[in-house]
């Protein structure tokens, strides 16, 4: 496109003189065929559909920029944010913004503002190709974990991205991680399907399936991993994606988005010593609905009588108890020791390899949905948008 522009602009100034004598002469021949060729360059291309993204800016560093005199971080405006990335002119793609307004660091996330983010993707869903969604990095897992669930039958990518640098910094990441993360929105496959029809996390040199995925990192730009899932693309020179992990949607279900959470959980981390007043007290809580249980190695537990009596107390009252493992890597298999058997025998599910985030989002958004128990307890047993391996157990 720069290049026909350009063209033009020469054509125009060399060619001035000789258009007052075109009739018959060879060069009125070259000229026309110019000015058709032009025209017809410009007609192709007004015709090829661009890209399209919204890339939605909720809050975090990678929209700060330094006080120079200061050195504070402050928000700026985020039509300046196309100013500090020069670079996205270059990829002919039509690229709306739309951001909240103020914007949160990440820390303040609530089920609300995630219930905004959806309602912004669906009412825009038919314009645009793909959603990147800019986010603070504290808390991007809850929220990439969230849309996955509310986001059901999604067919077009959701890549949310961040950065450890705001993006007015000499040294940051957040330029690299933004036009990555649009180039993966707007990417195809040769059948002009997107290519990553997820919600996904985008940092540094990997794209992650957002429900699999943990902040690692305070201090380096690596700061997410993915312990239990491989990388749906990996980025370097060349951004190769790894078609035969990403999801396989229907493509003929119409996007049915969902709002509701119900935030009557708790996640309680089991340590040596724990006290027996503190569990009975954090199960006793008036409403509580649910507990994700954090265990230690493949889902186990102390073999305290009064712990598994608890539990079994209080998942006969119908509390819905999950079993995480404290560890990153690999799921709970509650057959394995007797330390995990006495919890499956007090009534405890198992969490597979979830991980927290994911597991305490996925137990909101179900019991947000007003579903009865055992079907939330048999949606916590199954994968709904690639969140646990089914088949560790
Ligand atoms: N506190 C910031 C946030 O999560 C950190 C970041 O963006 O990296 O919003």
């Amino acid at each position: 496109m720069y290049k026909t522009d350009k063209d033009l602009t020469i054509f125009h100034k060399k060619e001035d003189d000789k258009v007052l004598f075109p009739v018959f002469s060879s060069d009125f021949y070259i000229f026309v065929r110019r000015i058709t060729n032009l025209l017809t360059k410009l007609w192709l291309m007004t015709k090829e559909k661009k890209p399209a993204v919204l890339l939605l800016y909720t809050g975090g560093t990678i929209g700060m920029i330094e006080n120079p005199e200061t050195g504070a971080l402050e928000s700026f405006r985020f039509d300046e944010l196309l100013k500090q990335v020069p670079e996205l002119k270059r990829f002919h793609y039509r690229i709306d913004t739309y951001s909240f307004q103020p914007a949160i660091d990440s820390s303040d996330m609530e089920p609300e503002l995630w219930g905004r983010i959806v309602r912004i993707i669906t009412e825009n869903y038919e314009h645009y190709d793909g959603f990147v969604i800019l986010h603070g990095t504290d808390t991007m897992a809850y929220t990439a974990s969230a849309l996955s669930f509310m986001l059901e039958n999604l067919s077009k990518p959701v890549i949310l991205t961040g950065s450890q640098l705001p993006i007015g910094k000499l040294r940051t990441d957040g330029k690299e991680n933004l036009i990555t993360a649009i180039e993966i929105a707007a990417a195809k496959r040769e059948n002009g399907q997107p290519m990553v029809p997820e919600v996904c996390i985008f940092f540094e040199n990997e794209l992650l399936r957002g429900n699999r995925t943990t902040k690692v990192n305070a201090e380096n730009f690596n700061a997410f991993r993915s312990f239990n899932y491989p990388p749906l693309a990996t980025v370097g020179i060349h951004i190769r994606f790894n078609e035969h992990l990403i999801r396989k949607n229907d493509f003929t279900q119409p996007l049915k988005p969902h709002f509701n959470f119900n935030n009557q959980v708790v996640m309680l981390s089991l340590f040596p010593g724990i006290r027996k007043s503190i569990v009975a007290s954090v199960l006793q809580v008036p409403g509580l609905k649910a507990v994700v249980l954090r265990t230690f190695g493949s889902g186990n537990a102390p073999q305290k009588e009064w712990l598994i009596r608890h539990l079994k107390e209080a998942s006969e009252k119908g509390i819905l108890i999950v079993n995480i493992t404290q560890c990153q890597h690999g799921a709970v298999e509650m057959h394995r020791y007797g330390t995990g058997l006495q919890l499956l025998q007090a009534g405890v599910v198992s969490g597979y390899d979830c991980t927290p985030e994911c597991a305490i989002t996925k137990l909101m958004f179900l019991l947000g949905n007003d579903l009865p128990l055992e079907q939330v307890r048999q949606l916590m047993d199954s994968d709904l948008a690639g969140e646990i391996t089914r088949d560790k157990e």
